[in-house]
């Protein structure tokens, strides 16, 4: 059984009682608020730590309420047969997920979406999680790390004090405080016709994917990035460094016509095999995750709307069809490296009886939040009671989500993922696109089946 941890409850020290609980879970968004419902579903006595309503808030969240949404009241498709993050929806309402229950019970219409009134929503979960007999909400700021069993999820904007101790404990650049996303690519739809592989002056492997752009094409190509539209930075982020090494593509083109060509955009050293010349200026994509599914825009992160990227990246070279698996960005975020700092089950490497989970984690959004809040607190009750949690497959949506994290990404070029069907094992073969997508849901559901065949197994009735 797990051991029972006891400390005073700060800051308030008027209230100093003693507390037992088994897991203390800091940060009650959509990935805390998940978590203690499934340990406390387990049997678990979790104290759920919330800063906001005990005197601390963030920029984004206007209320005490747990799982606040903070921006959008969108759950995105909700369509399971085709897409990755429909199928999310699916697998967690299997698994028991509160936030897919208080969604559906919230829902508002949205065509094929899963939009819910917010308020209704967030209210639902507070209600569920404040009034299950196994959990203890308190409303505190944590600012250290705990040596106790602790699931932490505060999200992109964790408190400064606690993302300190996280960053001196994981080490220098471990922990962003930014994000600047550059648009990943799927594989499959770069036309290797147009493109090629190659590293500069050929050393190394042939790593790169390389686009090449004649002088026409390449002014082009700066002129509808200083033209394009762009997302405006809010007001609380805009004192936040975050111009060393991720300048967004659109400032350096705005610097000047001759800037990406002597940076991101660098010909020298490029023979293109099709003229054997190097060309006037150059895309490159990088490899992004294990599988190779997946091919990020080297130096492309930008804050130009989305449908302008799509707009504008497709009149590249070799990219006239790409699909984008996600698009460039730039926000405050906090995130941890985890890749590199992660086992397999979350917890960190140095500090194992410290898990994480939610947007903290990498992956990115309400859905994959509320997710990887569930698998953690799956293998966070599992091991509290001596047992073993299979990892979920990586054909699943949920598994997909969660190997990319903890060790399919690269460590090097890390940035936070929405859920999609390029964190998925390749499907043999080529088909149809719309026959691809309904391809990849169904082994995943055959997976998802076999999975939760084995858990049933394995847990106690
Ligand atoms: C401005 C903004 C807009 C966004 N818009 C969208 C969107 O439209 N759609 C979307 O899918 N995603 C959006 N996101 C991402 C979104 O934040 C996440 O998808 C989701 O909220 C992450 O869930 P989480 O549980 O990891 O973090 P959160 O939901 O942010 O929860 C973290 C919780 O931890 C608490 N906390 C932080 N530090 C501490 C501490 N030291 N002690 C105690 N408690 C603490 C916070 O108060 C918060 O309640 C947005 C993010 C931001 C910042």
């Amino acid at each position: 059984m797990a051991a029972i941890y006891a400390f005073m409850l700060r800051p308030v020290e008027a209230k100093s009682f003693l507390v037992t609980f088994d897991i203390q879970i800091i940060g009650g968004g959509l990935a805390g608020s998940e978590a203690a419902w499934h340990l406390a579903e387990a049997g678990l006595r979790v104290r759920l730590s919330e800063m906001r309503g005990g005197g601390d808030s963030t920029p984004a969240h206007e209320t005490d309420r747990l799982a606040e949404m903070v921006c959008s009241n969108s759950f995105r498709s909700d369509d399971a047969e085709h897409n990755a993050v429909g199928l999310l929806h699916q697998e967690m309402r299997a698994l028991g997920s509160l936030i897919m229950r208080a969604a559906d019970k919230h829902r508002v219409p949205a065509g094929s979406a899963l939009a819910v009134d917010r308020e209704g929503f967030a209210a639902e979960v507070t209600r569920a999680v404040e009034q299950h007999p196994n959990v203890t909400v308190v409303r505190e700021r944590v600012d250290a790390l705990p040596d106790h069993s602790t699931i932490i999820a505060t999200g992109p904007l964790t408190g400064s004090a606690l993302a300190e101790a996280i960053a001196a404990e994981t080490g220098e650049g471990a922990l962003a405080f930014f994000d600047a996303i550059a648009p990943i690519v799927h594989r499959d739809s770069i036309d290797m016709d147009v493109a090629w592989m190659a590293a500069r002056w050929d050393k190394g492997g042939k790593d790169y994917i390389n686009c090449p752009l004649d002088k026409a094409q390449y002014d082009d190509f700066v002129a509808a990035l200083v033209d394009g539209d762009k997302m405006p930075f809010h007001d609380w982020e805009k004192d936040t460094p975050y111009f060393e090494g991720c300048m967004p593509i659109e400032v350096m083109a705005e610097r000047g016509s001759e800037t990406l060509r002597h940076g991101p955009m660098k010909p020298v050293g490029l023979d293109n095999p099709r003229t054997g010349r190097w060309p006037y200026a150059v895309v490159q994509l990088r490899q992004d995750n294990a599988l190779g599914t997946l091919w990020n825009m080297v130096g492309f992160q930008t804050k130009l709307k989305h449908g302008e990227q799509v707009r504008i990246f497709r009149t590249i070279p070799g990219l006239e069809n790409a699909e984008f698996a996600r698009l460039g960005g730039i926000h405050r975020n906090s995130f941890i490296n985890s890749p590199r700092l992660l086992d397999s089950e979350l917890r960190l490497e140095s500090r194992p009886n410290i898990r994480f989970a939610g947007q903290i984690t990498g992956c990115e959004g309400y859905v994959e939040s509320a997710a990887v809040g569930l698998i953690a607190a799956r293998f966070a009750a599992a091991e509290l009671r001596a047992e073993t949690l299979p990892a979920p497959p990586p054909e699943t949506a949920l598994g997909a989500i969660l190997a990319h994290i903890t060790g399919g990404a690269d460590a090097e070029t890390f940035q936070p993922m929405n859920v999609n069907f390029g964190l998925m094992p390749p499907l043999p073969g080529r088909s149809r696109k719309a026959d691809r997508k309904k391809a990849y849901t169904d082994r995943a559901r055959a997976a998802f089946a076999e999975w939760l065949e084995r858990l049933m197994v394995s847990e106690p009735a």
